[in-house]
């Protein structure tokens, strides 16, 4: 069994094929790189319609199959920017339609869940998902993956991106700021903003640019910045922990490539007597195999969608997905 995956909720356009147990026999990506700036959604649509029917010739060259061989396409229905959901989905359909495939619909942060805890292993683990966009602490109860902590603004990944283009870098902005962060020690006072289980970006964003400012180095920004949030982070994921007498975490979303962010919540996980993984680079960011692997589930499942039903939807949360692959009450 192949299943085929789409992935284009933001930047990146990417086709996976995974066969079973999550084997991934091919994944052919691109990620679209604003010029200056952050994303503008039409442009990065522009780019995935584009890119995305040679993604999926690559892949399934990648993987050395026909598309006879491909069981049923996968497409990310939401949450993400609509244009570039709009852009995945109308070749996903095509692909259904022209291979007379069943259209199989997947919740884009279910499918980090999903990758993560194959790779890992983990059945019971907790998901810090770190991302461009979002930014939630996610645990499975009741059939559904249930959000436990979030932001309240703006996703992690958009707050590092913001803060390195508003200090003169570009575009992604993570990477950058952990480059400069390294074998710094000077801690900046920046506010830490945990409500409860969620978190808040934009009041730090603003008292980071002002430090900036002030004339401090743009490295001890980074640094600073690095520590405090993903302290936040590892203080809700460890709360939200405690809550369920869980003890292992999974990572997903390109900000869970942080190799300080891993760290902080490794150390943390073993001093619970627990766990924690972060799935490769390639399987961490956005990507295709995810989406195929989860269409691949919930494939086995039974879920599909009829064309006419097979809205893109933005704004889909990741707790108003049904979970059927899953026993409700594990
Ligand atoms: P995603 O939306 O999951 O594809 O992740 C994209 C986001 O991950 C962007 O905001 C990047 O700046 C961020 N990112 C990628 N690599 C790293 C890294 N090593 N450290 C922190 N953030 C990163
Ligand atoms: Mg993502």
């Amino acid at each position: 069994m192949a299943v085929l995956g789409i992935e284009s909720t933001a930047h990146t356009a990417s086709a996976g094929i995974v066969g079973e147990d999550a084997e991934v026999l091919a994944l052919a990506s691109d990620m679209y790189r604003p010029p200056s700036g952050g994303i503008h959604p039409r442009e990065a649509a522009n780019h995935h319609v584009e890119v995305l029917p040679g993604l999926v010739e690559r892949a399934l060259a990648e993987a050395k199959l026909s598309e006879r061989e491909i069981e049923a396409v996968a497409f990310a229905q939401g949450p993400g920017l609509g244009p570039c959901l709009r852009a995945g989905a109308t070749v996903a359909r095509m692909l259904a339609l022209t291979w007379d495939r069943p259209l199989v619909p997947v919740n884009h942060c279910v499918a980090h869940v999903e990758i993560a805890r194959v790779l890992s292993g983990l059945d019971d683990a907790l998901l810090l998902y770190a991302s461009g966009g979002n930014t939630q602490v996610i645990a499975f109860g009741a059939g559904r993956y249930r959000v436990l902590g979030e932001t309240l603004d703006i996703g992690i990944g958009n707050f590092l991106d913001k803060l390195w283009i508003a200090l003169g870098g570009s575009f992604p902005g993570g990477p950058a700021i952990e480059a400069a962060a390294k074998g710094r020690t000077e801690l900046l006072p920046l506010p830490y903003t945990v409500h409860g289980m969620d978190v808040a970006f934009s009041g730090i964003l603003t008292a980071a640019l002002a430090q900036s400012e002030r004339g401090a180095d743009r490295a001890d920004v980074a640094y600073s910045v690095e520590v405090t949030t993903y302290s936040m982070l590892t203080e809700i994921t460890e709360r939200a922990l405690a809550h369920l007498g869980r003890a292992n975490v999974v990572l997903g979303g390109g900000v869970a490539c942080n190799e300080r962010l891993q760290g902080m919540v490794r150390a943390m996980a073993e001093g619970r007597g627990g766990t924690s993984f972060a799935p490769p680079k390639r399987l961490c960011v956005d990507n295709g195999a995810m989406i195929a692997w989860t269409g691949a589930l919930a494939h086995r499942a039974g879920v599909r969608t009829a064309i006419e039903a097979s809205a893109i939807r933005p704004r889909q949360r990741t707790d108003l997905v049904d979970v059927p692959w899953r026993p409700a009450f594990a």
